[in-house]
């Protein structure tokens, strides 16, 4: 179902050759344009021109890749899903939109047609040609419109289906989207953290270290390490204290 919308969008971007595209790209990983161009059986310009044209409507992406000997680059292409269903659900809109308006049309207006060359005209040009055909002079009739309107009824409930299905799709993108956002926000979050802590760390070395050089003056014997592990004691306690009077 999915790849019968993909295969519509990519026709209507950019004509029926590209339907093939769907079957060869994937949503995550990208594939060589060359390729591409073998299993389409078009040249690489071809390809490109094709590619090119759907990218600028978003639904395709590349990373380029350089070739380190020829030094020229390749690129490789994907289908960007979420893009791709908003441009499939778009066009439902606008579909539906336009069948609406039809059917308001014949169900409030009059239209009249020639029954020997099936010219119609609406209700305003039929006046205005006495109710004459404008090809053969036949006298026009007024035309039956209840089976045109229900076909266009028929076809704005399958649309209506078509755009369920697309707007279930592009919800489930959105809540992958979602997972994923939230996990590196996690992650970097995390690293933050660790790179305040190993900060905080550095610099009461250094005031530690400070408070050491009198001492390395006065030339005492202590132990530099044991030294270092006595002072950061104080300096917890001292801490710990001022939590202390603080409360
Ligand atoms: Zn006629």
């Amino acid at each position: 179902m999915l790849k019968k919308f993909l295969k519509e969008a990519m026709a209507l971007i950019a004509g029926k050759p590209a339907e093939d595209l769907v079957d060869l790209l994937d949503t995550h990983k990208h594939v060589n344009e060359f390729i591409i161009a073998k299993k389409l059986n078009l040249t690489i310009n071809q390809t490109r021109n094709i590619l090119y044209k759907i990218s600028d409507y978003g639904l395709v992406s590349s990373i380029r890749k350089k070739d380190k000997r020829k030094g020229w680059y390749t690129y490789f292409w994907k289908i960007e899903i979420l893009k791709s269903l908003e441009f499939i659900r778009n066009d439902l809109l606008k579909k539906m939109d336009n069948l609406q308006h039809q059917i308001k049309s014949r169900e409030t207006k009059r239209f009249y047609v020639c029954e020997k060359c099936h010219v119609e005209l609406n209700e305003e040009n039929a006046l205005f040609n006495n109710f004459t055909c404008t090809e053969c002079g036949s006298i026009l009739v007024m035309r039956d419109n209840t089976k045109m309107i229900n076909e266009m009824k028929r076809n704005l409930e399958r649309l209506k289906k078509d755009l369920g299905f697309v707007q279930q799709e592009i919800a489930k993108e959105n809540q992958v989207l979602e997972k994923k956002k939230s996990k590196e926000m996690k992650k970097e979050r995390k690293e933050i953290e660790a790179k305040k802590r190993s900060q905080k760390l550095a610099r009461i070395k250094k005031k530690t270290l400070k408070k050491i050089k009198p001492v390395k003056i006065k030339k005492k014997k202590i132990p530099r390490k044991k030294f270092f592990k006595k002072l950061f004691k104080k300096h917890k306690a001292r801490k710990n204290l001022k939590k202390k009077k603080k409360r």
